[in-house]
């Protein structure tokens, strides 16, 4: 047949273009998959070789809240909200790149700003040339209810803060492992890591960095390990990774310590540079446990050990270890029923004072108070054993508030006896310091007790003081606009930070004693020692030499230019009853 002959009747109807018989069934067809793309409920998103959007569907619009006219032409990365991870996209482009496909999760936001999260699937169209001419994204809707029940799924296993496995999901997942495990008698290593002092750093900064440090976490721990392992999140700052056929406990050693080197990495979360160092407890398939679920307890006891080795390190599980976990919640719960009975029955709780010897003048300067426990059943319990476990169970707050206010009622005391020119130092966690309103209960507690802000002084250890120095040096510099005496205890225990010290508005350098313990070891030593004296004072420090113990040590920090020696070889710590006695004579010797 002729078409558009001239013999034919003119059309009503303006006439088609002119197409070959093939051509309209291929134009059938795309007016279908038009309508396809425009009805489907499936949102669609196409754009151009660069990435501009030449078409959108109907579902596109019901999701996003943009019409087609509004976003053609433009880049996609306007519907972004900003809260997807940066390397996402460079992960997205390079895999787009090297498969044609990628397939993920964004976060985007609607046009006010609510964020979203959306699965998306995208795919690069190439030409014959194999040119990119095309970028095609599919989205699921997140109200569809596919959707739904693919994103319940997802959280159901996932933590959704770090995208990590939950503990529900690694308990199941590690079962697994253990079957395949058992039958090719391969070893499991289970790692239990709980970042040291997190809690300190969510409380003094609050939960948005908190959740931060915790996303960056996980981003070092699976950095840190094959694709084959499993890192799950068990919640609050306590992770958990599993390496199955990991050889022997050597290989896991290395691991451990990668991991541990990887997560003690300064962390910067905005303004924040954060310190934190973890603490890794191991069990091991088969010779720790035969289920998830003894080898996580197992390892959980292996972690506190590490915790109670000073922290930062690994530890493997052993027998003698569950002892040691049991041991430290006995100690939580005497200390909970202690702290609660304070006021009713005869309190456990006491403070004795050991003297600091200045040795220019050569008199008592000062008072450090040191609380003492006496447990009903058990005796006296040594504050190395129960201040660390109120640290971690936030005790260390109704406890460092009655130390504080007895040391303040004690000082009272002192001074009422005729005691003159004395100074009490008091002891300060890492929580105690950080409560907004330590500077007014410090003004109270003066106020209270009649005191002058010279006669209190603060200790707060260098890792404390490290652990978050810029909040750190603003809480210091309030007390010490006060007037309050401010040290630095333990002073070489913790991380080498001159730098940071220049900062800080302290007036007193306490030198560990494992310092005075090394002056006499060797010459390096001593060395170490001298130096840090002398960099103390150029800082206009006055420097305190800790744990002095005998005559020799008690001579050598004296010849190195210390200020004031405090340790058993002047005098041990002492309850009121004795102290007062004790410096009454030294005045009145040093009178007559
Ligand atoms: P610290 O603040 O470094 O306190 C000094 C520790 O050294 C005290 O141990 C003291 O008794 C001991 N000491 C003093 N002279 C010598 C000596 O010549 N040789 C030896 N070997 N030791 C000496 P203590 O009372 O057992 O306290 C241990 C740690 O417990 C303290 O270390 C401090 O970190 C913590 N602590 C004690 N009392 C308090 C408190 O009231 N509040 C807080 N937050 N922590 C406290
Ligand atoms: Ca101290
Ligand atoms: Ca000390």
């Amino acid at each position: 047949m002729k078409r558009n002959s001239p013999a034919q009747p003119p059309s009503p109807v303006p006439p088609e273009p002119a197409v070959a018989l093939g051509d309209i069934a291929a134009r059938d067809q795309a007016v279908l998959l038009r309508r396809v793309f425009q009805q489907t409920g499936e949102p669609v998103l196409i754009t151009d070789r660069d990435n501009r959007i030449i078409a959108v569907n109907a579902a596109f619009a019901k999701m996003t809240g943009r019409a087609e006219e509004e976003v053609l032409g433009l880049n996609p990365r306007l519907l972004a909200s900003g809260q997807t991870p940066i390397d996402q996209y460079a992960l997205m482009w390079r895999a787009l790149h090297e498969h044609g496909v990628w397939r993920g999760e964004f976060w985007n936001a609607r046009p006010d700003g609510t964020p979203y999260p959306t699965q998306a699937t995208l795919t690069t169209l190439r030409d014959e040339q194999g040119h990119i001419t095309h970028h095609v994204a599919t989205y699921m809707d997140p109200a569809s209810e596919r959707a739904t029940a693919e994103r319940l799924t997802y959280m159901a296993h996932h933590d959704s803060l770090t995208g990590l496995l939950n503990r529900h999901a690694l308990q199941v997942q590690l079962e697994r492992l253990l079957v395949g495990a058992r039958r090719d008698g391969e070893v499991v290593a289970i790692l239990l890591i709980d970042l040291d002092r997190f809690k300190d750093i969510n409380d003094t900064l609050g939960h948005h960095v908190g959740d931060r440090l915790l996303v960056e976490m996980a981003r070092r721990l699976t950095g840190g390990i094959r694709a084959s392992d499993v890192a799950a999140r068990l919640g609050g700052d306590e992770f958990l990774v599993v390496l199955p056929n990991v050889g022997d406990a050597m290989a896991v050693t290395g691991i451990a310590s990668k991991l541990r080197r990887a997560l003690a990495e300064i962390y910067r979360i905005g303004e924040h540079s954060l310190y934190s160092t973890p603490s890794i407890g191991i069990s091991l398939f088969p010779a720790d446990g035969d289920t998830a679920e003894l080898l996580i307890r197992n390892a959980d006891a292996a972690m506190y050990h590490a915790k109670a080795a000073g922290r930062d390190n690994f530890r493997f599980f052993a027998p003698s270890m569950n002892a040691a976990a049991m041991e430290r919640l006995k100690i939580e719960t005497a200390l909970r029923q202690a702290l609660e009975s304070m006021s009713l029955t005869a309190a456990q709780f006491r403070l004795e004072f050991q003297p600091q010897f200045n040795l220019h003048d050569d008199r008592v300067i000062g008072l450090e108070a040191l609380v003492r426990w006496t447990h009903p059943k058990w005796g006296p319990v040594p504050p190395v054993r129960f201040i660390p476990v109120a640290e971690e169970t936030g005790l260390i707050q109704p406890l460092g508030d009655w130390i504080f206010w007895e040391a303040c009622r004690q000082l009272r005391i002192f001074k009422d006896h005729g005691i003159r020119d004395i100074r009490v130092a008091v002891n300060l966690s890492a929580q105690q310091l950080r409560e907004e309103a330590l500077p007014s209960i410090v003004r109270g507690a003066l106020a209270c007790y009649e005191l002058a802000p010279g006669e209190l002084e603060l200790e707060i250890t260098e890792s404390t003081a490290m652990l978050n120095p810029e909040a750190t040096i603003a809480i210091l510099r309030r007390l010490s606009e006060i007037g309050i005496v401010l040290a630095v205890d333990d002073f070489g225990t913790g991380y080498s930070s001159l730098a940071y010290l220049k900062q800080l508005p302290i007036h007193r350098l306490k030198l560990d004693r494992c310092f005075i313990r090394d002056v006499l070891e060797d010459e390096k030593g001593s060395a170490i020692c001298s130096a840090t004296i002398v960099l103390g004072h150029k800082l206009g420090l006055d420097l305190v030499a800790e744990g002095v113990e005998t005559r020799e040590q008690f001579e050598h920090m004296k010849a190195l230019g210390c200020d004031t020696i405090q340790g058993y070889h002047y005098c041990r710590p002492l309850p009121p009853e004795k102290l007062i006695p004790f410096l009454l004579a030294r005045q009145a010797e040093r009178r007559g």
